[in-house]
């Protein structure tokens, strides 16, 4: 058996439209990313979707043309991937880390008021491996203190808190479509907004500060979305939610199939919430979890730990002076342990993972 980690679910239709994309000789920033803007800015009910060149560069541009930058502090995860935070070291903020709630994995909203500053500008919270973050006690803390929230909900294509999306609770929000995600693309990203501000300056840093061609009023980069990815993306986005409901069959699958083996802690669902099963994050709490993973390698199950550290563990930030404390994400980061959940699975795939599961001793 060789089953991966992660696999994108991907078909004709995609090829279909990657051809169209080379006989047409529109690589960048042509008319298939604007119809994966349209198409995705309709899907989520937002105003306007910028596409760029990834999540990272997304995350640099929402924060800049929010106008976040020296001397801010921006209360953030430190259990995500580190592109979050460093997109607050890029525009020159301070990313101030929240520690996680326990059965959500995401920033626990209890713990945010007391790490609020006069310094503090903006929140921004992931709704990690696709458990979305309860959007309406963020909401409220941030409209109490003025703060400014923006969601990166570059792990939850397709989750829902209380009916509503992800990605569409906050004013601007964030989205990757690296392959990993659950809408796979060759690469790219998206600035997600209502706001008109967002939307023109994004679009300039974009294009290294341009608004009229030749005409460079601020510094920018090349954050381009490129096509070829756009026509994958429109392809993705119509088959979205199969993808999303058969990563939701397989998670039931697997904490139905896991319920007698007490030696782990299966993903928990929040009320109100669509969970989109970016990740299905399982915890080793009474086994040795370098052995559990050496057993399923071993018999060809892909495995994968999110994250290795916590972000203020990691020696860019130890560097930085950071001395948090934040006892409940430093216990789960070694017990963290991702399972493959990928569309292509079929239930003989899945019967075989539970039975090498069940054979752990
Ligand atoms: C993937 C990811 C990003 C970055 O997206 P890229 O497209 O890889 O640059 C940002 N934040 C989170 C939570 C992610 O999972």
């Amino acid at each position: 058996m060789n089953i991966p980690l992660n696999k994108p679910f991907l078909g004709k239709e995609e090829e279909e439209r990657v051809l169209e994309v080379i006989k047409s000789g529109n690589l960048l920033l042509g008319n298939k990313v604007e119809e994966f803007e349209k198409n995705f800015a309709s899907y989520l009910g937002m105003r306007q979707v910028i596409g760029t060149s990834s999540g990272t560069s997304a995350l640099y541009c929402v924060l800049k043309s929010n106008g976040i930058g020296n001397g801010d502090e921006v209360i953030t995860t430190p259990l995500s991937f580190i592109a979050t935070a460093n997109s607050i070291l890029h525009v020159g903020a301070k990313p101030v880390f929240t520690d996680i709630n326990e059965e959500t994995y995401n920033i626990d909203p209890d713990l945010i008021e007391k790490k609020i500053t006069k310094k503090t500008k903006a929140i921004l919270p992931v709704s990690l491996y696709g458990q979305p973050c309860n959007m309406d006690r963020l909401s409220e803390i941030a409209a109490k203190h003025n703060l400014i929230l923006i969601e990166d909900a570059a792990q939850s294509h397709g989750s829902e808190f209380k009916g509503k999306k992800t990605g569409a609770w906050t004013t601007s929000s964030v989205f990757s479509f690296d392959p990993t995600k659950n809408l796979a693309t060759c690469g790219g990203g998206a600035v997600v907004t209502n706001d008109e501000k967002v939307v023109e300056i994004s679009k300039m840093l974009r294009i290294h500060g341009a608004k009229i061609k030749g005409q460079h009023d601020i510094l920018g980069f090349n954050f381009k979305m490129n096509d070829i990815a756009a026509a994958i993306g429109i392809e993705q986005l119509k088959k979205l939610n199969i993808i999303v409901d058969k990563k939701i069959k397989t998670a039931q699958f697997y904490t139905k199939s896991f319920s007698d083996l007490n030696w782990i802690i299966t993903p928990k669902v929040q009320a109100n919430s669509k969970h989109s099963f970016h990740k299905y994050t399982i915890r080793i709490v009474g086994k040795n979890r370098e052995e559990v993973i050496k057993k399923l390698n071993d018999a060809g199950v892909g495995t994968g730990i999110f994250y290795n550290k916590p972000i203020h563990k990691q020696k860019l930030y130890l560097d930085l002076g950071y001395k948090d404390n934040l006892p409940v994400v430093e216990k789960i980061i070694d017990q963290v342990l991702s399972l493959p959940i990928h569309p292509n699975l079929k239930k003989e795939d899945l019967d075989y993972i539970s039975e090498i599961m069940h054979s752990i001793k």
